[in-house]
């Protein structure tokens, strides 16, 4: 299935973290804001008007979990406008036993990141006192685990455990989890910098190519955000092109996960909060301008022979580090038409957080 198949409305709750990840792209200056309810009421209620089924997504350009009473509240009007409404939370799974138990009973789908072997965990997502939380994790893995339709681990791969992709199969193995993503390191948004551990996108795909295959022994499904259209052609890479909303601490409607803010990432937010008249004014022609932004539009993808089964990849990373959502990210599609030799038409189980 194309990933723009998953029609959800994601909300990025707060951008405060109870981590401090070496490689975070949302960098380190945090205001701690949180999501106006008000604002995710009108943007639930527009988005089930424009005839959508009820997906909410939980996310945050923080730790979601960090506002738990306002997950439970958003829960609760979902469900009561739709008894059989889809919920998903992204997290780090940095949380007490209260909330492992209510995710368990309350949510479908749950992704934690975690980065595979617990030593390279404990060195990429530490604390800001740098202390391990590779055990909380775990526990909460494993007790979700057993207790939710869907959960899956998503490792973020860098020069730690670009070697050790089978390690993370194995781990994950002893943990009980059937589905897993691998992503590389997203340049900070903003100043474009990435963290020292970036790796070459060709290594990681030739690496990550073993690890699957590892992993398909084991019954594990083990994808990477390069293969996410793999099994259905598609014109657009993702939900964004939709456009599916985001909704920012500061009251933006934006399309993708990394337009989080008003500032840098202009061209991905399409929607205002007026909380005066407690309504949603949504921008026609920035809606138009992302819609636009299919492959055929993108004069760098049209002689590639994949071009419908990666569609211009992920339009947040083009414009972070091109300025604009009509580019690639140029240095990304070697690994991608590598991997494409191998697994194009392949099933894919599970659709990327
Ligand atoms: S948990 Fe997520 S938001 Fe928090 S520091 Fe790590 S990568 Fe950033
Ligand atoms: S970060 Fe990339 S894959 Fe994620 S929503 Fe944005 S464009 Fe889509
Ligand atoms: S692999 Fe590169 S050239 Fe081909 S469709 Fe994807 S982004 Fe475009």
């Amino acid at each position: 299935m194309a990933h723009c198949r998953k029609k959800c409305l994601s909300i990025l709750l707060t951008d405060d973290c109870n981590l401090k990840c070496k490689y975070c792209y949302c960098g380190e200056e945090r205001k701690k804001d949180s999501i106006n309810l008000d604002f995710v009421k009108c943007a639930i209620d527009d988005f089930v008007k424009q005839g959508n089924k009820l997906f909410i997504r939980f996310f945050g350009n923080g730790e979601p979990t960090l506002e738990f009473d306002k997950i439970k509240e958003i829960h609760n009007y979902a469900v009561n406008i739709d008894g059989n409404a889809i919920f998903e939370i992204q997290t780090n799974g940095v949380f007490n036993e209260n909330i492992a138990e209510w995710i368990s009973n309350n949510i479908d789908i749950v992704w934690i990141s975690y980065d595979g072997t617990t030593e390279v965990n404990d060195f990429y997502r530490a604390t800001f006192n740098n202390t391990s939380v590779s055990n909380v994790v775990e526990k909460n893995i494993r007790y979700i685990n057993t207790r939710v339709k869907e959960l899956g681990v998503r490792a973020t791969i860098g020069k730690k455990n670009l070697y050790k992709q089978n390690e993370i199969i194995d781990k994950m193995e002893e943990l009980g989890v059937k589905y897993i993503y691998s992503d590389l390191m997203f340049a900070d948004v903003g100043n474009k910098l990435y963290y020292e551990d970036e790796i070459e996108p060709l290594e990681y795909a030739k690496e990550f190519l073993k690890a699957r295959k590892y992993a398909e022994t084991k019954n594990i499904y083990y994808g990477s955000f390069f293969t996410i259209n793999f099994d259905e052609k598609t014109n657009i890479s993702c939900r964004a092109c939709l456009p599916m909303p985001h909704l920012t601490v500061d009251g933006f409607v934006s399309c993708c996960d990394m337009g989080y803010a008003e500032g840098e990432l202009q061209e991905l937010i399409y929607g205002k909060y007026d909380k005066k008249n407690n309504k949603i004014i949504y921008d026609n022609q920035k809606i138009k301008n992302i819609q636009a932004r299919t492959v055929d539009n993108l004069i760098q993808c049209q002689n590639c022979e994949i071009k419908y089964y990666c569609a211009g990849g992920c339009i947040g990373e083009a414009i972070n580090e091109n300025g604009t959502i009509y580019s690639i990210k140029e240095k990304n599609c070697e690994a991608i038409k590598f991997l494409a030799k191998e697994l194009l038409g392949e099933k894919i189980p599970i659709l990327h957080p």
